[in-house]
């Protein structure tokens, strides 16, 4: 039995001055935690002060983003072994506003899994297919373009989660319906077990696009979506509360 995990992409958005603030007023809408896990994926100058107030909570809190090269001439750029020291111990990797505006490519995703995997960090691997991509009948190739070339270079899944993200429906208010996104899902599912076996079936696959309060419980309700990665209803307190507790 997978367990679901909610895991809340803020993007380029917050302070940490805003924080205490923030999970004070989570705690409060979700009362007792329940089997669901918790996750926030922050920008880098909030993982500490994240980290502070996650901890208290059972939450933890990821990176978006990481360079694949332990050290080095990449100005601008994060290693793990930096991630590490503050403690962190996940972090999304390959998300389509990192492909679309920082030519991430299915090779830099790939070099990032490996890297993550090889220090213990839990990477979160973001897929899925642009509008004019569906609109050609491509979703399917896409989507396993992009899975099966990290599947690839990595032989141990470890703790390994998958998001399928259809671009279009990032950011839109217009997410996959929960039979749209079932059917990637179970695809993606297939990928999985056919590399990996048994543990292929272990790893979680979470849907992402415009994921909210309305549609969550009927998404969390399809065999193959296991949580959820959520970008806008995540910096809503009370938004996000009710999509963990509709995980159980
Ligand atoms: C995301 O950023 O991964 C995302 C799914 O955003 P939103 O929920 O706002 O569509």
């Amino acid at each position: 039995m997978r367990k679901k995990l909610l895991a809340g992409n803020w993007k380029m958005n917050k302070l940490n001055s805003e924080l205490a603030e923030f999970f004070g007023d989570f705690a409060k809408e979700l009362g007792p935690k329940g089997q669901t896990d918790i996750l926030f994926a922050v920008p880098y100058t909030l993982l500490n002060e994240a980290q502070f107030h996650g901890q208290k909570q059972g939450i933890r809190i990821a990176a978006q983003n990481v360079h694949f090269e332990a050290n080095g001439a990449y100005t601008g750029e994060i290693s793990l072994a930096m991630l590490k020291e503050l403690g962190v111990t996940a972090t999304l990797i390959g998300h389509s506003e990192r492909r679309q505006y920082f030519a991430e490519t299915d090779q830099t995703v790939t070099k990032k899994t490996v890297a993550a995997l090889a220090h213990g960090v839990m990477p979160i691997v973001c897929v899925g297919e642009t509008l004019a991509e569906r609109e050609k009948n491509q979703t399917e190739a896409v989507v396993r373009r992009q899975v099966e070339a990290v599947l690839e270079a990595v032989p141990d899944p470890k703790d390994m989660v998958v998001a399928y993200e259809p671009v279009w429906a990032i950011g839109t208010g217009k997410s996959a319906t929960s039979a749209q996104a079932q059917e990637v899902h179970q695809l993606i599912r297939g990928i999985l077990k056919r590399r990996y076996a048994a543990k292929g079936d272990a790893i979680r696959i979470l849907y992402g696009g415009s994921a909210n309060p309305a549609n969550i419980v009927e998404l969390l309700g399809q065999p193959d979506i296991d949580g959820g990665l959520v970008g806008g209803a995540s910096l809503k307190p009370a938004d996000f509360a009710k999509m963990v507790k509709a995980g159980g």
